[in-house]
């Protein structure tokens, strides 16, 4: 697969089943992009722990899948169990190559090969995953195999969204709930800790990139290090995110996990939609939801700006309106604003409020504001001295912003830049253009 893609995404490791689950790559041959998915080993002797779930997983990539690859190993030679996986894919509609692996010597390695034409799947390709030998060839194949260009869907940058909270909060149930099929193998398989694995499904005409879904989904009777599911794991997961989407547990209320969660999704600047789950055991009347919220966002204070919806894993509550929470999110993320329009609030924003003065009479003069970047929204203020606007001054400004232009379910990060700062930044660009 990492040869295929040129990557290196997916771990090599010798253990079997190790790569359970569906991990997805794109690749590219010549002209042509394409998708490839990756299953753990097929076994169909056995239906010990994780292997019935791993074909699941095959026949629902398959179902997906333009062509399949089976992959055999030269060196060992035909086995029982490739005939097995011959048998089983022959009936399948999709259609099939047979790549003979670890075939490093090209005259050795036609012979090799050609021990696999008994299995009745076409002439085997000879390959070496590690030298790539073979691979050129085996992609050619491919391509010729694909359905022609005009019909491949294209497709646009997938948004990146990671499902964070404490364990138990229903992570996992909700994963399962959103994508509605079972890619989502609630199991996983020990020995696996480094491996990451995200998920794409599409919503609401948009590609989703659900990341490290093999750190929300596991199985209890496994004994994971504490590494697997520990906060670090969602500090990455929040790192590498457009949306992340907080999951708070109805019945015990904001704890100082989820705070510290919460606080790191601000820091990082990420867009998020608080979801507090499993609505269905709360017991509740018409108030019980305005008085929660309210009683939640007092904890969760530094996400003031995050949507919050009550949501149910169990039922499926509401769980599809996490999409629609997540795109108006990230779009606000996205989002640029010119500077006449960002004037013009802050022109508004002080007219109603001036800026505080000092005991010893200097007051805070704001000039002029600009939109500097997103992901997310970022705004330098240009001021005589920032030292002259407390906390509750740009605490307010900030709000207007919010109140002008809108960016619900992102953060703002605001700059403040004084006179002597820019001063000094103008003589250093002198100084650097002169020498
Ligand atoms: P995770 O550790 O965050 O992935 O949590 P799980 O998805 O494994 O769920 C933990 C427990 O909470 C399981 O027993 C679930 O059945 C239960 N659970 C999850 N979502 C809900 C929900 O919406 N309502 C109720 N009543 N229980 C839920």
């Amino acid at each position: 697969m990492n040869r295929l893609c040129r990557s290196r995404e997916a771990i090599v490791h010798n253990e079997p089943g190790v790569t359970r689950d569906r991990t997805y790559q794109n690749g590219f041959w010549g002209d042509r992009e394409f998708k490839i998915v990756d299953t753990g080993g097929l076994v169909f002797d056995d239906d010990s722990e994780f292997l019935p779930e791993i074909r699941e997983q095959a026949i629902l990539a398959l179902e997906e899948a333009s062509v399949a690859i089976v992959i055999v190993d030269g060196q060992q030679g035909m086995t029982a169990s490739d005939e097995a996986i011959a048998d089983w894919l022959r009936p399948h509609p999709c259609k099939t190559l047979v790549a003979v692996n670890k075939c490093e010597s090209p005259e050795q390695g036609l012979a090799m090969a050609a021990e696999f034409w008994k299995l009745g799947l076409g002439e085997p390709s000879p390959i070496s995953a590690i030298h790539g030998a073979g691979t050129g060839d085996l992609l050619d194949r491919v391509i010729s195999l694909l359905p022609p260009k005009e019909h491949q869907v294209e497709e646009a940058e997938p948004i990146q969204m990671a499902i964070v909270g404490r364990p138990n909060v229903g992570k996992s149930s909700l994963l399962n709930s959103i994508c509605g099929e079972s890619r989502a193998i609630v199991s996983s398989i020990r020995g696996t800790t480094r491996d990451t694995i995200d998920t794409r499904i599409e919503r609401h005409q948009k590609i989703w990139k659900l990341i490290d879904t093999a750190g929300i989904r596991r199985r209890r009777s496994v004994n994971y290090g504490p590494e697997f599911f520990g906060i670090n794991r969602s500090f990455k997961a929040i790192q590498r995110c457009d949306v992340c989407i907080l999951v708070i547990d109805a019945l015990d209320g904001v704890t100082e996990q989820d705070q510290r969660l919460a606080g790191r999704i601000e820091e990082d600047g990420r867009a998020c939609v608080v979801v507090v789950n499993k609505w269905d055991a709360v017991e509740k009347d018409s108030h019980t939801m305005p008085m929660m919220e309210k009683e939640l966002r007092s904890k969760l204070y530094f996400l003031d700006w995050a949507t919050m919806i009550f949501t149910s894993a169990l039922t499926g509550q509401r769980v599809d309106s996490i999409f629609a929470l997540a795109t108006v999110a990230v779009e606000q993320h996205r989002r640029r604003v010119t500077t006449s329009v960002v004037n013009e609030v802050l022109k508004e924003a002080l007219s109603w409020r001036s800026p505080p003065t000092t005991r010893g009479g200097r007051q805070g003069r704001l000039y002029y504001g600009t939109q500097v970047a997103s992901k997310p929204p970022s705004f330098t203020l240009f001021v005589n001295e920032p030292k002259l606007f407390g906390e509750t001054y740009r605490r307010y400004i900030e709000r207007q912003l919010r109140e002008g232009l809108g960016f619900d379910g992102t953060p703002l990060k605001l700059f403040w830049r004084g006179k002597q700062q820019r001063d000094a930044e103008r003589d250093l660009a002198k100084q650097q253009n002169r020498s």
